[in-house]
């Protein structure tokens, strides 16, 4: 130590000129290297990168192999899978939030920004001419996983997801309802929100619709993400649709929350054995936690052991759901 003191000191006194060079030198690659920082969108612990801000190499290859989320005209790509399918090399930061891409010997720092910040990251904004009009307001009661009331008396209705019910003949779905509910609790229940609208600001009930978040969590997406909650497309509100259907496939394969089938023992589900539910009066199959499945009386229910004998059966895979042809 004394001695690296010591050459150190033998340099900046003789040679001056060289350590004033030096010294310029690590001023001017600071900003150099946090210009070439890349932001990308952090959701639920899935990152998406936006194509446009891609090496034109790795452009090139996305088109190719990786399946591209069209999120207000911006297309963005997600990280690990671009990893994955190019043979790159990930490294996450948590201190910094920043991610490491390296790919053919190239460096590519990723920088996860919070939502909100990255829609109104200004570099953002020149790629997709987007801006969100949002408002603020305290949540003081969750009606449902989907559902929660204002200090002034406003009901607001998620956007784009849907929540079990709380109450349905299928103990499977009755015992989600209860965890979705309590999952939308512990996010909300009583913080600061911010609400994100999109062209439809109201359903028929006077709800508010709206993408909420507690600081940088996408609530709408975190439901979805952790299974409490499947993805519902109403039109006109369709801003985060693709993103949250990628949400869900991911959650969906991965066997999370309502996707799960490791119901409790005394689950009436279970005992019917079943994969896959059907109607007597329809020729669609679901999922058992699909909306549409929900609505199956007991009386009408038909259930499948495999995709395979629900079609079969004269059954085609509902398009909601998408559950295996
Ligand atoms: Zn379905």
């Amino acid at each position: 130590m004394l001695k690296v003191r010591s050459v150190l000191t033998m340099i900046v006194t003789r040679r001056p000129l060289i350590s004033l060079l030096v010294c310029v030198a690590l001023v001017l690659a600071i900003p150099v290297s946090a210009a070439e920082m890349t932001p990308c969108l952090l959701v639920s612990g899935v990152s998406f990168v936006p194509v446009s801000l891609l090496p034109q190499g790795l452009q090139a290859k996305v088109v190719e192999r990786t399946p591209t989320i069209n999120i207000e005209g911006l297309k963005v790509v997600p990280v690990r899978h671009l990893a994955v399918s190019n043979g790159a090399q990930l490294k996450w930061n948590s201190e910094t939030r920043t991610i490491n891409f390296r790919w053919q010997g190239r460096d590519i720092e990723l920088h996860a920004l919070p939502n909100l910040a990255f829609w109104r990251d200004s570099s953002i904004i020149k790629l997709t001419g987007f801006r969100a009009q949002t408002t603020t307001a305290k949540c003081v009661r969750v009606v449902d996983g989907d559902t929660i009331k204002l200090g002034n008396d406003e009901k607001v209705r998620y956007i784009g997801v849907d929540t079990p019910e709380t109450k349905h003949p299928y103990k499977p779905v009755q015992f989600f309802g209860h965890e979705a509910s309590q999952f939308n609790r512990n996010l909300v229940a009583g913080e600061r929100v911010t609400l994100e609208y999109d062209a439809g600001r109201r359903d028929r009930y006077n709800r508010l619709l709206a993408y909420v978040y507690v600081g940088d969590m996408f609530v709408n997406a975190e439901l979805v993400a952790q299974g409490y909650a499947q993805t519902a497309t109403y039109a006109p509100n369709l801003r985060y649709q693709e993103l949250l259907l990628y949400l869900q496939k991911q959650a969906r394969e991965a066997g999370k929350g309502l996707w799960s089938r490791s119901y409790p023992a005394d689950d009436t589900t279970a005992d019917a054995g079943g994969k896959y539910l059907g109607s007597k009066n329809s020729d669609v199959y679901h999922y058992p936690a699909c909306k549409w499945a929900m609505k199956i009386s007991t009386d009408n229910a038909i259930w499948f052991d495999s995709a395979v004998q629900a079609r079969a059966a004269g059954y085609r895979p509902c398009r909601v759901c998408k559950p295996p042809q």
